[in-house]
């Protein structure tokens, strides 16, 4: 049997929050760790290791860039956090520089395995470490506005007062400020809630949905106010995503990769729903916008690609 392998770079608050959902979720044989800060590598694999007699078996270990031959996935959550108030734009230039040294040491070391992206801002990293790799665009994936649709169905499910793994709704576009919330696709058991349902049970009027793309837009501000990061929701997230790729579930996930020809959109890296399998992106769904998601689509795509012209991406 192939053991599965999963490297993960950067164990902050985020990749640390990941590194613990997979071992709960017994999600690989082997899972190394490697940080800039090796001590914290360490700490982060002894701490992990003593809970093994608790979970399921599995190797983990601090590691180097060597470490990446034979994984299935690296998982980037390396780089700077957002500070209070900072947008995950301003972030931009001093990830790029760190993403340019790891790229460089994984295609080193590793040529099959799938990049999977975490770090912000996460679109425009994406298509860098596109670029930095090589490799094909199958196999670089962001983690998109998965995290942003999981927030999304949250709020929706709280209001409608039902599961919100029965909520079926997407957030498209950057992982950002110009996300779109997709409402006329957003459904329950079939049934589209908004004013004109003809159920009050579905009611879902242009106030509540202000507030609730509002809030799903702010999370992330929100929680770093209250407690200066975010990571258990993003780490379900990438856990998520390698159970789809490790599994190869066929799961359509909110996920960031690169667009040829989306709803006209080219050349930049967008979350959108996608099939996700062994071979990372399997297709990108091409789902229906109304006009005015359509154009505000357009315009987080314009964004994006104004971004990665300043950075020469
Ligand atoms: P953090 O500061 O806690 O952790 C970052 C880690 O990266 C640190 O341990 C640091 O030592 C390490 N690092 C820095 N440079 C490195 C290098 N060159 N090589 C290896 N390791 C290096 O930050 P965090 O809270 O874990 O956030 C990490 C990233 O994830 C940030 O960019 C944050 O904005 C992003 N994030 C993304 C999402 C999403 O939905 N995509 C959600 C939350 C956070």
């Amino acid at each position: 049997m192939k053991t599965s392998k999963i490297v993960l770079i950067g164990s902050g608050m985020v990749g640390s929050t990941f590194a613990y959902t997979v071992l709960l979720r017994g999600l690989v044989h082997e899972l190394v760790i490697i940080d800039a800060n090796r001590a914290k590598a360490e700490g982060d694999a002894l701490d992990l290791n003593h809970g093994l007699m608790l979970a399921k078996p599995m190797k983990i270990y601090a590691g180097d860039y060597p470490d990446c031959r034979g994984a299935d996935i690296i998982v980037i959550t390396a780089g700077a956090a957002q500070r209070p108030g900072e947008t995950r734009t301003d972030l931009m230039s001093r990830n790029v520089a760190i993403f340019d040294s790891i790229i460089k040491q994984v295609i080193q070391h590793n040529e099959d395995g799938i990049l999977l992206i975490a770090t912000n801002p996460v679109d425009i990293l994406t298509q860098v470490a596109l670029k930095l790799s090589g490799w094909p665009k199958s196999r670089v994936i962001g983690s998109g506005t998965l995290l942003d649709s999981s927030r999304f169905r949250y709020l929706i499910a709280e209001r409608l007062r039902v599961d919100p793994r029965s909520v079926h709704g997407f957030i498209v576009g950057e992982h950002g400020d110009s996300e779109v919330p997709v409402w006329s696709s957003l459904n329950i058991a079939g049934v589209i809630p908004d004013a004109a349902a003809n159920q009050s049970r579905w009611n879902l009027d242009e106030r509540a949905k202000d507030l609730i793309y509002e809030e799903t837009r702010g999370a992330a501000y929100k929680i770093i106010e209250r407690k200066g990061s975010t990571y258990y929701a993003i780490a379900l997230a990438l856990a998520r995503i390698c159970e789809a790729i490790l599994r190869d579930q066929h799961s359509v996930l909110a996920v960031s990769s690169y667009l040829e020809n989306y709803h006209g959109v080219h050349d930049v890296c967008l979350g959108v729903p996608t099939i996700v399998g062994r071979n990372g992106v399997e297709e990108v769904l091409e789902i229906p916008l109304t006009e005015k998601e359509m154009a505000l689509f357009l315009a987080s795509a314009e964004k994006l690609k104004q971004f990665l012209k300043q950075i020469g991406f």
